[in-house]
């Protein structure tokens, strides 16, 4: 395991990751009833931003950091305001220090009769997790593998919550991989919201794994992807994307609100662009 989410934090991937997640998260608010979160892949949940590992990777300037220097136009404003108020939380004095975490970013957004299960692999990034949430009785931390929890998990006691499925991708495999946990996970709960995340190194791939659970039984599923340059070319990743199974019925059109701005201010390239697809009526 040599992924250290910390390398990467901020970045355009989690930018549209964890809008997505609050969105999805603030549609679950809409209803009193108590919710679950499950973070099968949790990372440390609070990342500093002038640390040694965030100034090598280099990456959240094309992030967070434009979006906080951005001007958005008051729709999108108001759709990326559940995350970005928690991220402004996180760095009162204005400047932007540190970048929370999805574990961190849904716990600031729940409310009192709401779990989380955050589940994470690296010892050390475990220990940094669990220490961040200690005491905290609304969140169960598991040092575990996150493919492998999910059938311990699932379905929790709550009919409703977000499932969020963020690996690494260090291992070959691990977009087919994805798919598959997909289906077995809805079907577990089919109640539930998921939301998955990968890179996008080429369309093909990405093709794939939309084909694949679009052929499946899940009935509600839309896929949105972010290209900050051509997805075919080489060098620093070029994209990444999210396929949300059971998303909120507002979702697709707010993503075809929020993407044209969003891939606009966070181009690095020629090609850049995005695609939201309906790959199942939600
Ligand atoms: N979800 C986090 C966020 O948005 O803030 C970022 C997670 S990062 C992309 C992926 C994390 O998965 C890393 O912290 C890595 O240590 C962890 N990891 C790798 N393999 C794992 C596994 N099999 N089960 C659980 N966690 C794993």
């Amino acid at each position: 395991m040599n992924y250290r989410h910390a390398f990467h934090a901020g970045n355009f991937g989690d930018v549209l990751k964890h809008i997505v997640l609050a969105l999805v998260i603030e549609h679950l608010k809409a209803k009193e009833t108590a919710f679950r979160v499950i973070d099968t892949h949790a990372g440390i949940g609070r990342y500093d931003l002038a640390g040694d590992e965030a100034e090598r990777g280099d990456e959240w300037p094309d992030g967070i950091g434009r979006i906080v220097a951005a001007a958005p136009p008051a729709d999108v404003a108001a759709l990326i305001a559940p995350w970005l108020d928690v991220v402004r939380a996180e760095n009162e004095g204005g400047t932007l220090l540190t970048y929370p975490g999805s574990p961190l970013i849904a716990r600031r957004l729940m409310r009192r009769q709401d779990r989380l299960t955050a589940i994470e692999l690296h010892p050390d990034d475990g220990a940094a997790l669990a220490a961040l949430f200690s005491g905290d009785r609304h969140v169960t931390v598991r040092i575990a593998d996150g493919w492998a929890s999910l059938k311990a998990v699932l379905p929790p006691p709550e009919r409703r919550g977000v499932v969020l499925v963020d690996p690494a991708f260090e291992v070959a495999g691990e977009l087919p991989r994805l798919g598959e946990a997909l289906v077995r996970a809805w079907r577990r709960w089919p109640t539930g919201t998921f939301i998955g995340w990968y890179p996008v190194k080429g369309r093909a791939p990405v093709d794939a794994l939309h084909a694949h659970l679009a052929d499946s039984p899940i009935d509600k599923l839309v896929a949105v992807d972010l290209f900050v340059r051509d997805p075919e070319s080489a060098g620093r990743l070029p994209g990444a994307g999210l396929v949300v199974v059971n998303p909120p019925w507002t979702l697709p059109d707010a993503l075809d609100r929020l993407m044209p701005w969003l891939a606009e201010t966070l181009a690095q390239g020629p090609g850049a662009g995005f695609r939201v697809r309906r790959l199942k009526a939600a």
